[in-house]
């Protein structure tokens, strides 16, 4: 996550710069929290988030003059509090408003979720200490100016695949995820060759690194990988 450098060329460009925070809650860049860098920041409270309010997200604005514009944005184009029939609609508007249910949900995780994402991080700093000892294992890392909140935990090996039915044989979620864009059918059209994505798809595998693992699973999952 380059940000610095994304930030110089939107700035030169005029261009606004939209952070995808939607993994990074609790991620901090040369000190500050994720999403304070762009102009937007947008961060996900989807189920399986750091944190959640089952669906829904959170939307941060560096200039506070388009908070308003935001709000109607979300609803209908609507202000909230203004009479449905005095309200003008001016400007183009969605249903994006989060239900009283769903932010109840998020606001009763806001006095513990600084140390769920601990976990992750404690998790994330363990694997990264072990892997960067393991021979034929490395995983992602992120610019030195970063501090990951580790969502996943992203290993990179030539035996991704063999890893990855090892540990599945072993009760451990392991997985690639996701398939990347390049391979849809419905992109078949737009195809092109894309062998730096391709390698490291290659190579990717996902492993748990959230709040649920404990230190004895962490370190069995360390030795499983270390074993194959
Ligand atoms: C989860 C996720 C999304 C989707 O978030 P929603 O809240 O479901 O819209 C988008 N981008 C990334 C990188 C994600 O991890």
């Amino acid at each position: 996550m380059r940000l610095r450098e994304l930030r110089k060329i939107a700035d030169q460009h005029g261009l606004a710069l939209i952070e995808d925070c939607a993994h990074a809650l609790g991620a901090t860049y040369e000190g500050r929290s994720v999403g304070l860098i762009g102009d937007y920041g947008i961060f996900s409270f989807q189920a399986i988030k750091h944190m959640t309010t089952v669906d829904g997200g959170l939307l941060t604005i560096s200039d506070p003059s388009q908070l308003d514009a935001a709000k109607r944005f979300r609803w209908f184009g609507m202000r909230k509090g203004v009479p449905r029939t005095e309200v003008d609609i001016s400007s183009i508007g969605y249903k994006y408003n989060m239900n009283n249910v769903t932010a109840t949900i998020g606001l009763a995780q806001l006095s513990h979720i600084n140390s769920l994402v601990q976990r992750h991080i404690d998790n994330g700093r363990f694997f990264d200490a072990v892997f960067s000892k393991t021979i034929g294992v490395d995983f992602a890392r992120c610019d030195t100016s970063g501090a990951s909140s580790y969502w996943l935990y992203t290993l990179l090996s030539n035996h991704s695949r063999e890893l990855e039915q090892l540990l599945i044989g072993n009760g451990v979620s392991a997985s690639k995820l996701h398939r990347p864009n390049n391979l849809h059918s419905i992109f078949e059209s737009a195809s092109i060759d894309l062998p730096g994505l391709n390698a490291f798809y290659g190579r990717l595998l996902h492993i748990p690194c959230g709040w649920w693992v404990d230190e004895a699973q962490r370190q069995q999952i360390a030795e499983l990988i270390q074993r194959g």
